[in-house]
């Protein structure tokens, strides 16, 4: 039986319109309008129903903590007064309900001012901040409305923050076209505390570059792991292969992107409708509309819309392939709007499926490595090569066609 739906992550747009204009941008600039229909910024009596419906949520779940992420668009463009608002109203009420809310920004750090700077450390507000490498790769995609590359301005934001004391973390969507060694001396210069490494946004109807067969984005990535594993000390933590490492040895990391468990999220757009995450977009235009609002709904009763539960049960619901998939615990069949065709819906594998494969055996194999020959008897942990996971996933659902077939 399902467990009560949960929500312990609320991503809030308080702003839905950007001072950039990224060419890859769900928001703006794959077919999806939702943001453009919606206020530039959140509404006061958005914000504190926000707060309410969160608080109210997280009591009832028995939640000690909720966190919100403040998202855009670009959240700077709210103005202070509007980050003032939701976290002291959300300190206020978690207080009366024994829930403790923290904080965290996704910025494109253009507007990263010291005075900026100086109110989240004050907040306790942590800040990431968008960026796709050195300068010539993140221009290239990464650009103002009138075509010329962030990168000078974000990395003046970059340098502001620092020097406040803050230790931002690092969104990267990555460019299997550029150099990884190169994008790792840049992120060792940065400093950040953190860096995310994500997949573009892409499906079995718009896929990525590259040839199905190729593992562009995997090894890409696998060049960085190389790099990362070397250090005596890791200069900075990176989720997905710390998601990858802990689940190979049993432990629980949530994140939505991969791995087992329910994904604890929602958003709330600026006009307080509540829907799953909005990269969904990127795969079916409107697909996270829900027409639940915290102006008249708790976040229970958004939970149960159809699509919120598709998005929350992600890694659990998975297709065929991916059921007969030896390292599906690990992999949760990857972003559930990777996994989009027209004709089967979210029915399918990652469209990145291949990368997700080796990626996730290689990590994994380096990980088994540490462990010693007990441990691994103990826990039955076998060394997988790629092609041992990939015969292993035709063998099984061979089976089941067979059995489904008699
Ligand atoms: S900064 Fe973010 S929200 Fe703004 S255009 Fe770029 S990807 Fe979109
Ligand atoms: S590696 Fe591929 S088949 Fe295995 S769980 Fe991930 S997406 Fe599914």
């Amino acid at each position: 039986m399902r467990s009560q739906p949960t929500c312990r992550l609320a991503v809030v747009k308080i702003a839905s319109r950007c001072n950039l204009n990224c060419n890859y941008c769900y928001m703006y600039n794959l077919g999806d309008r939702t943001a453009l229909a919606q206020p530039k910024v959140m509404p006061d009596a958005i914000i504190d129903a926000t707060v309410d419906r969160s608080m109210e949520h997280a009591a009832e779940r028995g939640l000690k903590q909720f966190r919100f992420v403040f998202h855009g668009g670009e959240p700077l463009m709210a103005g202070a007064g509007k980050f003032r608002r939701l976290i002291e109203a959300a300190r206020r009420r978690g207080e009366e309900f024994g829930v403790t809310p923290d904080f965290s920004i996704q910025t494109n750090g253009v507007l990263l001012t010291e005075e900026w700077c100086s109110r989240l450390a004050e907040w306790r507000v942590r800040v990431g901040v968008s960026l796709d490498g050195p300068k010539a790769v993140n221009d290239r995609r990464r650009v103002t409305h009138a075509g010329r590359g962030s990168y000078d301005d974000v990395i003046a934001g970059w340098e502001r923050a620092k020097a406040s004391g803050l230790r931002p973390g690092i969104l990267t969507v990555i460019d299997p076209t550029s150099a990884p060694v190169e994008a790792y001396s840049h992120l060792c210069a940065l400093g950040p505390g953190s860096v995310d490494f994500l997949l573009s946004d892409a499906n079995y109807e718009r896929r990525p570059p590259g040839d199905p067969v190729d593992t562009l984005q995997a090894d890409w990535l696998l060049e960085i792991f190389r790099l990362w594993r070397a250090e005596p000390a890791p200069p900075f933590r990176v989720r997905m292969f710390e998601q990858i490492i802990a689940t190979t040895l049993g432990l629980t990391y949530r994140n939505d992107a991969m791995g087992e468990g329910e994904n604890e999220i929602v958003v709330i757009e600026t006009d307080g409708e509540v829907g799953p995450v909005d990269t969904l977009r990127a795969a079916l235009p409107g697909a996270s509309r829900t027409g639940f609002n915290v102006l008249r709904n708790a976040l229970a009763d958004a939970l149960d819309h159809p699509l919120l539960r598709q998005y929350h049960g992600a890694n659990d619901a998975l297709c065929a392939t991916c059921r007969a998939c030896p390292i599906n615990r690990i992999c949760g069949g990857g972003y559930l709007s990777h996994r989009y065709s027209a004709e089967r819906d979210f029915d399918n594998p990652s469209v990145y499926c291949n990368d997700l494969t080796k990626l996730v055996t290689t990590v994994r194999r380096a990980a088994l490595e540490i462990l010693p020959e007990e441990a691994l008897r103990q826990g039955e942990l076998a060394h997988w090569s790629t092609a041992e996971v990939i015969a292993a996933r035709g063998a099984a659902l061979a089976g089941a066609t067979i059995a489904r077939a008699q």
